[in-house]
This record gives structure tokens, sequence and C-alpha cells, in this order.
């Protein structure tokens, strides 16, 4: 849409649809399908539907709707595709693109499901997929090639919170017409730039931070309107993976708060990093807006903020870690992340179990490493329950 709100007022208002009843909030159309008042109307909307017009919930639904040109907004790109979940939306920009004989590059440090998408999915139906470390731009430069068709990435690397640089990647990649794909999960729709970085397709796990509360599984595709209708839209109606009204309602609801609720995680990730930076039970804090962040600069120009995740390594490995985290009185052991709920993980035995060991060491994923994702409490109690829990690791 054309209207020039900020951030903060397009996520309380943009996309929204009211009935005849001028409902306040949101309504949740829950329905699979759309009555046509004649057998000409349902022909003519079969042809061409326009913006209020709908056929199939799969195809399309107006609370979903609301909810796809609300993060269009906030991204800042033509469209968006609601998908079922943030995985539905990795593989559904991926897959609706690519065709046997293509080239794909990728940097290596991927989520457990994205990398079997890349590895083993793209590959079975011909696609050629190199991976690069994607920190190294010199890597990208050497892999890139004129019959790559797209570049992926993900802009923070889990667990470890290593930034890729977009805009370098997006300049290699263009100079190859390739596509770049950019899973911002870690950036958040509120600290990504990634459209003015370069990136062509972002796309989002909305079950962390869009829903906030760890509730519902979604996803979105963000793009030019050509790519989301031209080549999403055919391949995600027709495979089945989009997003449901209730998930579209629950979302909506998300975003609303969504800039209050990362800009306080990530004040709250600041403060706690600094605070156990020199920790003597810490061998290292990793957290892209401290100065010791080795990408500080990079997470200033990329995001304007250093996240609302943070990481650290336990001095004396997994078993300090386990004492660690089972002394933790507040922060919860978990894997999700964004959630209102802060939440401990240890990558190494649970998310990245099933890398090998000598992958684990390359990406810096210690038997004492822990994963933070920061949530909504006050982060003096965090800070409390953090330091009483390592005081017993
Ligand atoms: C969680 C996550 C996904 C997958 O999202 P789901 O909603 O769980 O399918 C993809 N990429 C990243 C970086 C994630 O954190």
């Amino acid at each position: 849409m054309a209207k020039e709100w900020k951030t903060r007022t397009q996520l309380v208002h943009e996309g929204s649809r009211r009935s005849q009843y001028g409902e306040m909030a949101e309504a949740i159309f829950l329905t699979q399908g759309f009555a046509y008042d004649s057998a000409e109307q349902a022909e003519a909307r079969f042809v061409k539907s326009g913006d209020d017009e709908f056929i199939y919930a799969r195809y399309g639904n107006p609370t979903v709707r609301m909810f796809e040109e609300r993060i269009a907004a906030i991204e800042g790109t033509e469209d968006a595709f609601a998908t079922a979940s943030g995985m539905a939306a990795v593989s559904g920009a991926l897959t609706s693109m690519l065709r046997a004989g293509d080239h794909v590059v990728s940097s290596r440090a991927l989520f457990g499901s994205c990398l079997y998408i890349l590895e083993e999915i793209l590959t079975r139906y011909g696609v050629e997929v190199t991976f690069v470390d994607g920190a190294d731009l010199a890597q990208w430069e050497h892999a890139v090639r004129s019959d790559t068709k797209a570049v992926f990435f993900e802009s923070i690397s889990n667990p470890t919170l290593e930034l890729i640089d977009i805009k370098s990647v997006s300049e290699i990649a263009h100079r190859f017409g390739a596509l770049v794909v950019v899973d911002n999960v870690f950036a958040t729709p509120i600290f990504s730039n990634a459209v003015a970085q370069g990136a062509d397709v972002i796309v989002y796990s909305a079950t962390k931070h869009i829903d906030g509360q760890g509730r519902a599984l979604g996803g979105v595709i963000c793009g030019t309107r050509e790519f989301i209708r031209k080549v999403v839209e055919p391949y995600m109606k027709h495979t089945g993976g989009s997003m449901s009204p209730f998930t579209a309602w629950i979302m909506l609801n998300g975003m609303a708060t969504l800039d209050l609720r990362c800009r306080a995680m990530a004040d709250g990730a600041a403060k706690i990093a600094a605070a156990l930076e020199g920790n003597a039970r810490l061998s290292r804090v990793i957290y892209p807006g401290l100065a010791s962040h080795a990408q500080a600069a990079l997470a200033e120009r990329q995001m304007g903020s250093g996240g609302t995740m943070l990481a650290f390594d336990i001095k004396g490995g997994k078993e300090a870690a386990f004492r660690f985290m089972n002394a933790l009185e507040i922060i919860k052991i978990s894997n999700n992340l964004g959630d209102a709920k802060t939440i401990a993980t240890h990558p190494a035995t649970t998310t990245h179990q099933r890398l090998p060991e000598d992958q684990k060491v390359s990406l810096g994923i210690t038997p004492g490493l822990i994963r933070l994702s920061i949530g909504l409490e006050d982060s003096a109690d965090l800070l409390a329950d953090l330091q009483q829990a390592l005081a017993q690791a």
C-alpha cells in the first residue's frame, strides 16, 4: 500500500479489512470457501480475482490477506505470501523458483531443516547446491557463477550469532543475476533493513517474534508482487502450505505489539550481555551489540541493534551447562525463540544434536554453549536468575 505510515502505525492498522459490521478487531474469516452471487461471477473470479475477491482458503482468505499486507508493509516489499510454518516459507520460496539444472549458493551455518531442504531435497530434484562459509565474502565471490539462480542464507546464524553481510552478498549475487533469499528470523522484521541492503526475497518463521507468545506455527515469504503472485502463489496454492485464517489472526494480534516487544527484548539482551561479559564462569559472551563482537559495526549498519538473542560459553562443558540450566528459576529450558518468555537452549544436545562432532566444532557449538532468547520479563530479574544459576554451574 502506498500509505506513508510509520512502522508502529502500520503494525496496528495496515491491511485491515472490515466487514459490513465495522468490527474493531480483525475478524477471523474461518471459512474454507466463498459463495458467488451467480455462475457468471464464479466464472469471472476464476479468470481473474480482484483485491477483495477470494476463491478458496488455500489460495487466499481475508484474514490471511490482512496479515500478508501488514507484514509486506513492515518489510518494505510489494507483497507477501503467508505459509503454514517457517519451513513452508523457506521451502516454498526456493522450490517455487528452482528447477533441475539450476545452481544455488548457500551459507553452511543453517537451521537444521533449512539445511535439509538445500542438502537433501533440492539436490534430489537436480538442483546443484554449493555451500560456503557465509561470513567469508571471498567464498561467495568464488561460488556464485553465471548459472546461479539464487543465493540463500540466514542473516544471523544460529546459535553463534554470526552476521552475514546482506549488502555485500547481494552485490555479488546481482552481478550474476541471482536472486537473494534471506531467512531473516533472528534479525526480526523490526530490525530488518534487508530490502534496503539488496535482498530480493525475505522469509520469516512467524512462529518466532511475530507471534511472540509461542502459540502458533506460521511463516511468510516477502518479495515483489511479480515474484509472490506469479512464482510463489501458484506453487503454494497447489502444494498446500498456506496459512490458516486462525493462525493469521494470531499473527495479526502479535504484530500490534511487535515493535514494542522486539525493542524491549533487544534492550534486555544488550543489558544482560553487558552485565555477563567478563563473568568468571564464562569463557565468552556473544551478542552482536557488544563492542567485543567481531561484527558489531556490521550489526549496527545492518540492523541498528544487536537483536534479541545472545549466547555464552560456560566453563566446564556440558556438565556445567546442565547444572546451570537446571538451576534456572525464571528462564525456561526450551528451543523456541522470540517468545515473551526467556528461553535457554543447549544447542549441542538439542537443536544441533545430530551434527557430526567436527561440524559442531567448526560452527562453534561447544559443549558449554548456551543460547538465550531474551523475553519480556524485567531484565534485572533475568540477570539475577542467570547469576544465581551461574553460581551453581
Ligand atoms: C524456526 C526457524 C525456522 C523454521 O520455522 P518454523 O516456523 O518452525 O517452521 C526457519 N529458520 C530459522 C532461522 C528459524 O529460527
